[in-house]
């Protein structure tokens, strides 16, 4: 018998392999096979009895790695797909989709939790009517929409009931585990025995201890992050995406896939429901449900008590230091009352930018609206979208004044004024580095939420899910940072952010506060933010995107060139930009090439270009064309990201 094998390797395939009379393999083994002069796992995708037509050797392979076949016809398809939509290989696909490793230890067992009792409440009206939606499909998209606490999980795990119920597999992706332990309790709960954890921090042969009993049937309840999407769950009834907003959805290495458009793939390629649910849809997401693409579930109302909190924002302008003295004296207020506070850093964005301290004014590209960027070394101010680029001003545009300055926040200088201010406070850091240490994010959030702390700094993590009885007054120190992202996303994230960082106030108390510091309290992302007008944000941030000609309202593909040496990378990616140019033939249009927001990462230069277009199928062919035929220089790398996250 003939085995057509992919591998792990940017080289299409599929490559004719013999299998030897005294071993066994099919479709969904693993193999072990010499490929040139290395030895390499294989993937079985195809099999034939027919000596495969040509005039060329045809190797045996090595060995047969498994005994059964560990991914199915359907992710052969899959993979498929994903070599076409995510400019990858079929192999690098399946080998991105399968664990490592082989059987031998027992799945983990993660911490226990305290769990909320069981449930002893019934649906409210409008959760009810969001799951006999759900149920009463055989397919579609829905999506449940409503504020942190109002009930958007229930709906889930009732849903995902009744597809257990019916004898189907239930996937429910969540963007990270760290900070959801607690619904993973209570799924392992409600769920029991049937569930399957998959996260990153599995050893493979835990990985693939799971995807064994997934692939079995006898798991068929999966929760999992990002990567869980390619689970081998059998009759696939329905995807759950919980906070379908999250940038961790998209995978920023090759395949560059993203887990709600596989979700999307999935659900119709193997007739599933794909349910997804957020306080903060993307704009993506909400362009889809309002023009008829998903059918929305809102839920409006906080089912578990605590009111919404009053929120305020503190103009920076003008000021000295890190806190205003409105947050300062918050801070004291919530002490005095007995309960905690959270603040909130945003840590990413870029330390130079241009900006006004008297009134604001930030300096942003006439051809795009977006940011400037500072590049000391040349003294220019650049756009990283079209190479637009200026000399430096002295003096203010707007406002005439010489009170300007390049500069970031730097998140150091707060933590330090924080304690400096609250001597007698304590203070607890959480942030992705002190995470990192085992066990630390666990003891920082239990002390958290014992009260014995009394003010918790962090970034993003601290955005996310978490649910602190204790918490009254939440600070946003600076709201602009991501502003001043060179992207046209930003204002969305930051917008997304803020909302999610100002439901983790009052969420048991009716005297909940959010102070948002802001040098830009007139900008759209927070001005709508402080009026909790959702809807107001999106058609503005709409018509925005609209007029400008971005996602939802087109496509991107995003080039990038990383290399050594600054001047062959520039050309290389000058190169195949008028290759591209010569066959865009109107169905694309290329801004760039420019240097990359991040222009040097570990010594290798990186510039890119952004394709846009309304024809994403006849878009993505004329690339692969125009890269399968190109020259390459050695030691230069090529990445092609289908409708990029990050532009950086
Ligand atoms: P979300 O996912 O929207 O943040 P959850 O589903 O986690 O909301 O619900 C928030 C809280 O409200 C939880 O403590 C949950 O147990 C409770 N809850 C959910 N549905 C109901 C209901 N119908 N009646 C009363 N409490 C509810
Ligand atoms: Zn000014
Ligand atoms: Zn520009």
């Amino acid at each position: 018998m003939y085995l057509q094998i992919v591998f792990n390797l940017p080289l299409q395939g599929p490559f004719s392999y013999l299998l030897p009379e005294d071993m066994e393999a099919h479709i969904g083994f693993r193999i072990e096979a010499m490929f040139g002069r290395r030895k390499l796992t294989g993937f079985v995708v195809g099999t034939s009895e027919e000596r495969p037509a040509g005039d060329f050797q045809i190797k045996p392979i090595i060995r047969a790695i498994d005994k059964a076949p560990v991914f199915t016809i359907s992710q052969v398809d899959l993979s498929e797909w994903m070599a076409a939509t995510y400019f990858c290989t079929p192999g690098e696909a399946l080998s991105a989709m399968l664990p490592g490793g082989r059987r031998e230890s027992l799945p983990p067992v993660l911490g226990t939790y305290e769990l909320p009792g069981h449930r002893d409440f019934k649906l409210s009206e409008p959760q009810n009517r969001a799951v006999e939606g759900i149920l009463k499909a055989d397919e579609g998209l829905f999506y449940i929409h409503g504020i942190t606490g109002s009930g958007k999980t229930e709906v889930f795990l009732t849903a995902a009931e009744g597809i257990l119920a019916e004898g189907k597999s239930v996937i429910y992706l969540v963007p990270e585990i760290a900070l959801t332990r607690q619904l993973i309790a209570e799924v392992e709960e409600r769920f029991g025995s049937g569930t399957a954890i998959l996260h990153s921090r599995l050893s493979p042969s835990q990985r693939y201890a799971q995807w064994l009993r997934i692939m079995s049937g006898e798991a068929r309840m999966v929760i999992g992050v990002r990567s869980a999407i390619f689970a081998p769950v059998l009759n696939l009834g329905l995807i759950i995406v919980d906070e379908e907003h999250e940038g961790a959805y998209k995978s920023e290495a090759t395949p560059r896939y993203h887990a709600r458009q596989v979700a999307m793939y999935r659900g119709k390629k193997e007739k599933a429901r794909v349910v997804m649910g957020s306080a903060t849809p993307s704009i993506e997401a909400y362009h889809l449900f309002h023009n008829g693409g998903m059918a929305l579930y809102s839920l409006t109302e906080r089912l578990a008590g605590g009111g919404m909190p009053e929120i305020e924002v503190v103009d920076m302008k003008s000021r000295q230091g890190g806190l205003s003295n409105e947050l300062i004296h918050e801070i004291r207020e919530t002490k005095a009352r007995g309960k905690q506070t959270i603040l909130f850093l945003n840590r990413r964005g870029f330390s130079y930018f241009f900006h006004c301290k008297s009134c604001g004014y930030e300096m942003v590209c006439r051809n795009c609206s977006v940011n400037l960027t500072y590049h000391k070394g040349r003294e220019r101010m650049v756009c990283h979208y079209c190479g637009f680029n200026q000399k430096p001003v002295e003096v203010c545009p707007e406002c005439g004044s010489l009170d300007v300055g390049y500069s970031g926040f730097g998140t150091e200088l707060v933590e330090e004024e924080v304690s400096r201010l609250f001597p007698d406070l304590k203070v607890a850091r959480l942030d992705t580095d002190t995470a990192k240490k085992k066990g630390a994010l666990e003891t920082i959030l239990e002390e958290f939420r014992a009260g014995s702390t009394d003010i918790l700094l962090g970034t993003q993590m601290v955005a996310k899910g978490l649910n602190f009885p204790g918490v009254r007054l939440v600070g946003i120190v600076m709201a602009d940072t991501g502003l001043h992202m060179p992207d046209f996303r930003a204002a969305e994230r930051i917008f997304s952010l803020l909302m999610q960082v100002s439901g983790r106030a009052g969420r048991y108390t009716d005297d909940g506060k959010v102070i948002i510091q802001s040098y830009k309290p007139d900008h759209p992302a927070i001005s709508y933010a402080k009026r909790g007008d959702l809807e107001g944000f999106y058609k503005k941030e709409l018509e925005t995107r609209k007029m400008l000609g971005f996602p939802p309202f087109s496509r991107l593909f995003r080039i990038t060139f990383r290399g050594k040496d600054k001047r062959k990378t520039e050309n290389a990616i000058g190169d195949m930009s008028q290759e591209l140019q010569a066959s865009a033939d109107n169905i694309f249009e290329i801004m760039g090439p420019s240097e990359c927001p991040l222009s040097i990462i570990s010594g290798n230069f990186r510039f890119h270009m952004l394709l846009r277009t309304q024809q994403p199928q006849a878009c993505r062919r004329i690339i692969w064309d125009v890269y399968a035929r190109m020259q390459r220089p050695s030691g230069m790398y090529i990445e092609i990201d289908s409708d990029p996250i990050s532009l950086l």
